[in-house]
């Protein structure tokens, strides 16, 4: 059974390549350049080529990016579409968000109808960013919507959530209209912590959802805990199962899926580091540091993702001491 991966060199891809080898899957990524192919095949050493190879896809939002990559001999059974820009550092808010966001989604659809109808079922990546709504209820779950408009959207501080939004929204239109031989399923994460692989990181590029662990045991955050706060989380482990899961449970087919762990605070990422590792001790926030989770934070449900993907949530405890030695190996 074979699978196109899209934005293989991602921190969230890196994971769903080690799950879907695992699994027994025929798995092909797609990647910016060789070189990023080439590292992750050379980090593979014990995957024959037939189960893991990389093809090039520059940009996803170009028109056609995906025509080539979604043919292949033996042809694709499933796709799973990662590849999207998440990062803050937006000059152009179309160009650099929108554009490849939703673009690349409705692009690799279309690719898929046109030249893969093999293809059964397609997951992709969207996010809580897509169901996270300021008037929000107390308990969340995946009936909501972020009701974000488009000129909102081309707010920098808002783009991201905007592009998850209009890209998932773009994916389920595309179905309904365009009845193609696939079905679709979504997974929607928030805040995404978990072990880094070492042959595509570096410290200053850490991927954006682990920036603030890294930023804790560097001692940025020494004098006071940061402001920020997103406080709902779960780890990359869970979230590449689950993206199979959904190729694997037929269930999953015209389901989306709020996969998330729980509630966090930076005060208790901080106290995991504490304890797990004491040695940083001297990096992170004074200890009597004072809980920064609201009450009014929301409440998650993962009732669903529970029942049809079967997932069992990771700690934080675990999570976050994974991480830190991950960021450690690369040299934090
Ligand atoms: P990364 O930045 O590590 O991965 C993003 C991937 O998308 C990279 O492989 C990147 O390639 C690729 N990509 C971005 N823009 C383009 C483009 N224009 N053309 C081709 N490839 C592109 O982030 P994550 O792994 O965290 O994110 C993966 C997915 O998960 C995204 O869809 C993101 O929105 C979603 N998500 C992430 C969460 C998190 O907390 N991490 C939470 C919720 C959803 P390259 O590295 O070569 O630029």
């Amino acid at each position: 059974v074979k699978v196109l991966l899209s934005g293989g060199s991602g921190f969230i891809a890196a994971h769903i390549v080690d799950v879907l080898v695992d699994h027994g899957f025929d798995t092909v990524v797609t990647v910016r350049s060789e070189e990023k192919g080439k590292r992750i095949l050379d980090n593979h050493p014990n995957v024959p080529k037939e189960k893991l190879s990389y093809v090039i896809v520059e940009d996803v939002a170009k028109e056609g990016a995906f025509d080539e990559a979604v043919k292949s001999d033996p042809p694709f059974d499933y796709v799973l579409h990662t590849a999207s820009p998440f990062h803050f550092n937006v000059q152009d808010p179309e160009k650099d968000f929108l554009n490849p966001a939703i673009n690349g989604t409705t692009g690799i659809l279309k690719a898929i109808k046109a030249y893969a109808p093999t293809v059964k079922r397609v997951v992709v990546t969207s996010s809580f960013a897509a169901i996270v709504n300021p008037q929000h209820p107390k308990v969340y779950n995946e009936t909501f919507w972020n009701p974000i408009t488009w000129e909102e959207g081309l707010q920098p501080s808002n783009v991201y959530r905007a592009s998850k939004t209009f890209a998932e929204k773009a994916a389920w239109e595309f179905v309904e209209k365009e009845k193609p031989n696939f079905d679709l399923a979504t997974i929607n994460p928030p805040l995404v912590f978990g072990p880094i692989v070492h042959y595509l990181n570096s410290l200053e590029a850490v991927n954006t959802s682990n920036a603030r662990v890294r930023d804790l045991i560097q001692g940025k955050y020494k004098e006071k805990l940061p402001a920020t706060g997103i406080f709902l989380w779960v780890d990359v482990r869970d979230v590449a199962l689950a993206h199979v899961r959904a190729i694997e449970v037929p269930e999953a087919g015209g389901q989306r899926f709020f996969v998330v762990s729980g509630q966090f605070s930076n005060k208790q990422i901080a106290d995991v580091i504490r304890e797990t590792h004491p040695e940083l001790e001297d990096k992170l926030p004074p200890k009597d540091s004072p809980e920064d989770l609201s009450p009014d934070t929301y409440v998650p449900d993962n009732s669903k993702s529970v029942k049809v993907l079967g997932l069992k949530y990771r700690s934080l405890k675990e999570s976050i001491s994974d991480t830190v030695k991950s960021l450690l190996a690369v040299g934090a």
